[in-house]
């Protein structure tokens, strides 16, 4: 796109008098100051940019080919999974039958809808093997809570308050602890192994010194360095003695579909993200979803609103309110209803047997990154991953060149960066996710633009450390971006 043509502001390309549109002629009468407090009008007409169609046109339509996504090339964002996103299923998302619907209509006038939010419980629930799922909340961070405060209120109905604290691995997504803290629960760290993995003995030493305060533990499976949890029947054993529930954060559940299920391994509650797992882009924080399931004899703590068949089974009821012990409402009515079409759309089109693919392909396309460029790239912890892996930077320490500089040459290449500098557990983590639907060519051609760099930040590293060379913007001062952001348009003279 050509910046100096188009402009970077729309208020940039104004030009006093200059028109694109004209507005009928206003056949209302004019407002009077009675109607509308003279405090409240508008002193002077407002600075609005003016200018003709075609330059308003070009000005967006420019900016909008600026975007980067899935649908644009490779995306291999670790932890937060931007996948394959059919576009089939925005258009069931738009469908006027889903879109025009009102959350507070009858459930007799939109029983589709219903059965939709009902059978992903089901699916969801066979998928994991837990007994009953609410699709209420509206983040994986969201579910994390709604999971925690279920934890809270079966503590509770039991009459057993000292159950205040929550053990949580040091690896585990910065969204746990959060939610712990919001749930009202004190975290416990345990601490993770040389091999990445939970450390047991250390497990057994924090519920020894905590007896009786446990209120559960929280895991992330495979963990954020993309590691199965060999150890998690030891784990889960030792929880439950201590009178502790199993919490398993399901964010990366790609590689486990198919494969296993957390209900099977002893697990009390979860949640998914849809927008990760089960498709809906969701760059630039949203939209989202995070159901949460339950165990058997859990299921009366779930949050309401929930969907359950009349007993008849001749149709689908609402049930409200915080009856039999419900944490009562978490959110805005269902949930994020269009994430849930989507994520539906999304198991449908798939069906029962190619599902069991996604968990393998996953695996088996980080592990052909991973083991493709382990020798220019420091792999801390080898062996076998799942969906993801992390890179601690280059292999040669002594080009100086950063994560931060390959991330930012590979925007050059034309491909979105990997995340950075997380986990924290590395001081140059690059964490690599290719998920389960790109091809061999697509991963190959990663892989050379990646060798491609490690090369040139031996080479020519100069030009690794001033990258991007070829996007509309070159590096920005990310601190000065951080701390002191420009969100708003000054206006210089109305010209
Ligand atoms: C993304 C993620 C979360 C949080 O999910 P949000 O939908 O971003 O709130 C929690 N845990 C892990 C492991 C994640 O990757």
């Amino acid at each position: 796109m050509n910046n100096k043509l188009y402009g970077n502001l729309i208020f940039e390309l104004s030009k006093k008098g200059r028109c694109g549109y004209s507005l009928p002629e206003n056949n209302f009468e004019e407002f009077s100051s009675d109607q509308l407090p003279e405090n409240l009008r508008r002193q002077e007409p407002a600075s609005l940019p003016e200018c003709d169609e075609l330059t308003v046109v070009r000005h967006y339509t420019n900016h909008s080919a600026n975007n980067f996504g899935v649908n644009n090339g490779f995306y291999p964002l670790g932890s937060c999974t931007m996948k394959y996103n059919p576009a089939i299923n925005e258009e069931i998302a738009a469908m006027k039958e889903f879109a025009g619907l009102h959350p507070m209509q009858p459930a007799e006038t939109c029983q589709g809808a219903l059965e939709v939010y009902y059978n992903l419980q089901q699916m969801l629930a066979e998928l994991t093997g837990l007994s009953e799922f609410t699709l209420n909340p509206c983040a994986g961070a969201h579910g994390e809570l709604t999971g925690l405060m279920v934890i809270r209120s079966y503590h509770e109905s039991r009459h057993d308050h000292a159950r205040t604290k929550i053990i949580i691995p040091d690896s585990a997504h910065g969204t746990n602890p959060a939610s712990a803290a919001v749930c009202g629960l004190e975290v416990v760290e345990v601490k993770s192994r040389p091999d990445g993995l939970v450390d047991v003995d250390n497990l057994r030493e924090v519920v020894a010194a905590n007896s009786g305060q446990i209120a559960g533990m929280m895991m992330t499976n495979p963990n954020t360095l993309g590691l199965f949890e060999h150890d998690i029947p030891a784990i889960q054993q030792i929880v439950h003695e201590c009178g502790g529930l199993m919490y398993y954060d399901g964010a990366n559940l790609n590689p486990m579909l198919g494969v296993c299920r957390p209900g099977d391994m002893g697990f009390d509650v979860m949640h998914i993200n849809l927008h990760k797992t089960f498709s809906t882009p969701h760059g630039g924080g949203g939209p989202g979803s995070g159901p949460v399931g339950v165990r058997a004899g859990l299921e009366q703590f779930l949050p309401t609103p929930r969907i359950v068949p009349a007993d008849d089974d001749s149709s689908l009821l609402v049930k409200t309110g915080c009856q039999d012990g419900s944490l009562g409402s978490v959110g805005c009515f269902f949930g994020n209803y269009a994430v849930i079409l989507r994520a539906y759309a999304y198991l449908l089109s798939l069906g029962r047997e190619n599902v069991k693919m996604v968990g393998p392909l996953a695996t088996l396309n980080a592990n052909y990154i991973k083991e493709s460029l382990k020798d220019v790239y420091e792999l801390p912890i080898s062996g076998l991953c799942k969906h993801e892996f992390v890179f601690d930077g280059l292999k040669d320490k002594s080009t100086h060149v950063t994560t931060m500089d390959v991330a930012k040459r590979l925007l050059d290449y034309g491909y979105h960066a990997p995340t950075i500098y997380f986990p924290l557990l590395f001081h140059e983590s690059l964490m690599i996710e290719p998920t389960e639907n790109e091809s061999k060519e697509t991963l190959d051609g990663f892989i050379s633009v990646m060798r491609t760099i490690a090369d040139e930040a031996r080479t020519n590293p100069e030009l690794v450390k001033t990258a991007p060379h070829q996007t509309p913007i070159g590096r920005v001062d990310d601190v000065l971006a951080a701390k002191h952001p420009i969100v708003t348009y000054r206006q210089m003279v109305n010209s």
